[in-house]
């Protein structure tokens, strides 16, 4: 082993100690690591400096108690977390998840991603990350309000617009959003919109921010498809998921010609062969908050599959927009050998490193979700701009300055892997620019 892998290895021993059990935050921390052994070659001052090892341990991290009044008068008690991981670029920023299986590690792994996102987008925002345990789903309004007016009562010392700014993710959507804002407006009395992103447009959010890790997404394997002398139209296409992500990505790639055949959410996927119906599964999923039943029950055509997996549905690109680790090595090796050539993730590390392996062992173009996904957290910052400045841009503009970036990231990627002798490969191209972008800030701060 030379010397700089085994000071990798040094240090992804001490953050398998130091945060024991959190397997998601291991997960993403290695895939980094495995990166970076040529960066530290080249550049002996990181090492120097303690770069990797610092930026390892999240600046501060909060945990806190989240007491709430159900509909039935009985008192409820959650977890609420926020992972204030680095703030070399920026204020801290990222989305708050609510969802059951949300502990600590499955925040630090948020946050560590969002660090190196966050940087891809060449926006000057730092990386953090935050939510609870608590369901949404179920819940009437009047629950989850009151559940978000609790989690505010806390999280609000530590927000502000120079300092930690919130948005949404997984279970946390516009109407929690407003519900969080409102409270934070009472408790602190100050209309600070740049405290939070994803606001509703009447109020101080921004056009396409809904729309913005979707179409991002689309835009990037676009982007890797034009290397290649090809677009998305006439492609067929699989996206798992029916949240914001997956439905916005359906949307773009309906605009750009291609044809998605298959969605899901947890109860199953559904397969429809004439394309998935945007208007119907916008009514279920976003009006009626329904299931991919109810799709199914209105579309002639369509069927509905709830054993095995969405991945056994051939297409020539595959979008996993659901959630962490959602797609294993043999969904990959299915995928690969039912012809699909390109891979980008929507949602955050949602193939395994297994799955990752299969596709660049047979040469799959693969966009990792730091890379392919930094849609929506650079729309947010868009968002912060507009608030600071007090404007509000058009459809047009904000959705071109989304495009323009997405390619930015694109090209940071793919001339970092060219760079490093490894061209097309925007694993190593994400990890290598985003962590060289967060390092050298750390660096000319000192320690
Ligand atoms: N939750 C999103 C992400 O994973 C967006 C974060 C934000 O807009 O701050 O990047």
């Amino acid at each position: 082993m030379t010397t700089t892998q085994s000071r990798l290895e040094a240090i992804y021993d001490l953050v398998l100690h130091r945060n024991a059990g959190e397997t998601e935050f291991h997960q993403a921390v290695r895939e980094v690591l495995d990166s970076l052994g040529p960066v530290i070659a080249r550049h002996p001052e990181y090492a120097d400096a303690r770069v990797i090892e610092r930026i390892c341990e999240p600046e501060r991290q909060i945990i806190f108690r989240v007491p709430w009044v159900d509909d039935n008068g009985r008192i409820e008690i959650h977890r609420g977390f926020r992972v204030e991981f680095n703030s070399a670029l920026g204020p801290y920023k990222g989305g708050l998840r609510f969802h059951p299986s949300v502990y600590l590690g499955i925040v630090k792994f948020l946050g560590f991603e969002q660090i190196f996102k966050n940087a891809l987008t060449g926006l000057p925002i730092g990386g953090g990350k935050g939510g609870s345990d608590f369901d949404p789903k179920g819940r009437s309004d009047g629950e989850v309000m009151r559940f978000c007016q609790s989690y505010m009562t806390e999280l609000y010392r530590h927000i502000g617009e120079y300092t930690d700014v919130p948005a949404g993710d997984i279970g946390v959507g516009g109407r929690e959003i407003g519900y969080l804002f409102g409270q934070y407006k009472r408790i602190t009395n100050r209309y600070e919109s740049g405290v939070l992103t994803g606001k509703g447009i009447g109020w101080g959010g921004s056009v396409v921010r809904k729309e913005a890790t979707g179409y991002g997404t689309v835009f990037f394997v676009d982007e890797m498809l034009r290397q290649r002398g090809e677009g998305l139209d006439g492609k067929r296409l699989v996206v798992s998921g029916s949240g914001n992500v997956a439905i916005y990505a359906i949307e773009k790639v309906e605009q750009l010609g291609g044809v998605v055949v298959a969605c899901s959410d947890s109860s199953g996927y559904v397969v429809d062969e004439a394309g998935i119906d945007l208007e119907l599964l916008k009514q279920v999923k976003e009006v009626e908050r329904g299931r991919m039943s109810d799709y199914v029950a209105r579309r002639p055509g369509a069927r509905l599959v709830t054993d095995g997996s969405i991945w056994d549905v051939p297409c020539e690109v595959a979008l996993p927009c659901a959630t962490q680790n959602e797609l294993s090595a043999s969904d990959a090796l299915a995928l690969v050998k039912n012809g699909c050539t390109v891979v980008a993730e929507g949602a955050n590390m949602p193939c395994t490193p297994d799955a990752t392996n299969v596709f660049s062992d047979a040469g799959v173009l693969f966009a990792p979700g730091k890379a392919a996904n930094a849609g929506g957290v650079a729309t947010s910052a868009l968002e912060m701009q507009q608030n600071a400045s007090r404007d509000s841009w058009t459809h047009d503009h904000t959705e071109a300055r989304l495009d323009e970036i997405m390619r930015g990231i694109h090209d940071r990627c793919a001339s970092a892997a060219e760079e490093y002798d490894q061209p097309g490969n925007y694993v190593l191209g994400a990890n290598i620019s985003g962590f060289k972008l967060v390092a050298d800030a750390m660096l000319a701060h000192g320690v």
